[in-house]
C-alpha cells in the first residue's frame, strides 16, 4: 500500500476524523460498524499514523514512511494487536491488552493497543475498563467492533466513536475488481455477499457461487404453471442452501479440531488427569468445557446467519430476473404484449420482494419458496 488508508473503501467520513485525530489523539477509539466495512484496514492506517514520527503525513513527499510500512506489515513494536484465541476475548486476550498498555513505547512516543473483535467480550469487559478509562498517557487503544453489546456500553461511553457503514455492492465490486477479480464476477460476488467485503472475499474462492446463481436466475424460464415443477424447484434451492455452507462447515471443523488440541495441551499442563477411551470427553459430550460451548454458540450463529444471508441473495437475483425481463419487455414490438409482460414482471418483483421481507421473521425457508414460486408459477 502506498498511502495511509488507500485499501479503507466508502468510509469518507471515519477517514477524515481519524487523519484530524493523530495530531492530539484521546485515549480510546471505538470503531463501530458491521463486518466487512473496513475497520481492520482502517485501525492499520490508524495505528501507523499515531506511532509515525510524522503522524503519517511525510513532507518528503514519500506517501509512507519505513515506520509506517513496518506499522503496516504488522511489524512495529509499538503496536500490538490483541485478537480473540476462542470465540470470545478471553482472559488472557484481556490480560495481554492490559499489561502491553503499560509497557512504555519502544521506538515511537506512542503505543497503540488495537483490540480486534470486541463486541464478542463477555465478563472481561471489567477487567480492561480501568486501563481503558485510564491508561497511561502514551498509550491509545483502538477499539473494533460489529455491534454494542451490553457488556461493552460502559467501556464505550469511555471512548471517541468512530461510525463505520456498510458498504454498497458496486463499492465492494470495485475493491475486488481492484484485488484482480474479473469485473463481470466481482459484481456477482459482491451482490452474493449482500454488499460484505470479507464475505465476498472467502466467496471468491468458492467455485459454485456462479452456479447457485444462475439457478435462481433461470427461475422465471423454469416455471410452467405446475405445482409439481415449482415444488421441485423449491427443493433444489434448499439443496443449494445446504451446500452454500460448505465452506464454512469446513472452518467450523477446523476451529473446533483447533480449540479441541489446545484443551488438551492445557490439561495436560494444569496435570488434569487423562481421560480414557470410554470417557465424557472422548466421546465428544459437553467434556469441551465453556471455551467450547462459546464456540457451539458462535458457530450455530454464524451458519444462521450465513444461511440467511444466501437465501437473501439468491431472493435478489430472483427479483433481478424479473427486473431484466421488464426491461426486455419495454423493447418489445407488440405494445399490447409489452405491457402485459412488464405488469406481470412487475407484479413479479413484488412477489419476491415481499418473499424476502416476510423470510426476516419466519424461518420457514422450504414453505416460503414453495408457496412464492407457486405464485409466481400462475400469475404468467
Ligand atoms: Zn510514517
Amino acid at each position: 500500500m502506498t498511502e495511509l488508508y488507500a485499501d479503507v473503501t466508502g468510509q469518507p467520513d471515519a477517514v477524515a476524523l481519524l487523519k484530524r485525530a493523530v495530531a492530539r489523539p484521546v485515549h480510546a477509539y471505538l470503531f463501530l460498524g458491521p463486518a466487512g466495512s473496513g475497520k481492520r484496514a482502517a485501525a492499520r492506517s490508524f495505528a501507523a499514523a499515531l506511532v509515525c514520527p510524522d503522524g503519517g503525513l511525510h513532507a518528503n513527499g514519500s506517501s509512507t514512511c519505513e515506520s509506517c510500512r513496518r506499522a503496516l506489515a504488522g511489524m512495529h513494536p509499538d503496536v500490538v494487536s490483541v485478537e480473540r484465541e476462542g470465540a470470545f476475548i478471553g482472559m488472557s486476550a484481556a490480560r495481554e491488552a492490559v499489561r502491553s498498555a503499560h509497557v512504555s513505547p519502544l521506538e515511537s512516543q506512542r503505543k497503540v493497543i488495537v483490540l480486534h473483535d470486541f463486541h464478542l467480550v463477555r465478563d472481561t469487559g471489567p477487567a480492561l475498563l480501568k486501563t481503558v478509562e485510564e491508561p497511561p498517557s502514551t498509550t491509545v487503544f483502538v477499539i473494533l467492533a460489529d455491534f454494542l453489546p451490553p457488556e461493552l456500553v460502559t467501556i464505550a461511553s469511555r471512548c471517541v466513536e468512530v461510525g463505520f457503514s456498510p458498504l454498497t455492492i458496486d463499492q465492494v465490486a470495485e475493491v475486488l475488481a481492484a484485488g484482480g477479480v474479473d469485473p463481470r464476477r466481482a459484481h456477482l460476488l459482491a451482490t452474493a455477499a449482500a454488499g460484505r467485503l470479507d464475505r465476498a472475499a472467502s466467496l471468491a474462492s468458492d467455485p459454485e457461487v456462479e452456479a447457485r446463481r444462475d439457478a435462481w436466475y433461470s427461475i422465471p424460464a423454469r416455471l410452467d404453471e405446475s405445482n409439481v415443477t415449482a415444488a421441485s424447484i423449491a427443493d433444489e434451492l434448499i439443496a443449494l442452501l445446504e451446500s452454500s455452507a460448505s465452506p464454512l462447515v469446513a472452518r467450523h471443523l477446523e476451529e473446533r479440531t483447533n480449540l479441541a488440541e489446545a484443551n488438551r495441551r492445557a490439561s495436560e499442563v494444569m496435570g488434569a488427569p487423562k481421560r480414557t477411551k470410554g470417557s465424557r470427553a472422548a466421546k465428544g459430550g459437553k467434556a469441551g468445557g465453556p471455551a467450547m460451548a462459546e464456540l457451539d454458540d458462535r458457530q450455530r450463529r454464524e451458519a444462521r446467519r450465513q444461511r440467511a444471508d444466501e437465501l437473501r441473495a439468491g431472493l435478489a437475483v430472483l427479483a433481478g430476473a424479473y427486473r431484466d425481463r421488464l426491461a426486455a419487455s419495454a423493447g418489445a414490438e407488440n405494445a399490447q404484449r409489452a405491457r402485459i409482460d412488464s405488469e406481470d414482471a412487475l407484479n413479479a418483483v413484488g412477489l419476491v420482494e415481499k418473499c424476502a421481507r416476510d423470510l426476516e421473521f419466519n424461518p420457514g425457508e422450504l414453505l416460503a419458496l414453495q408457496a412464492l414460486l407457486a405464485r409466481l408459477s400462475h400469475r404468467r
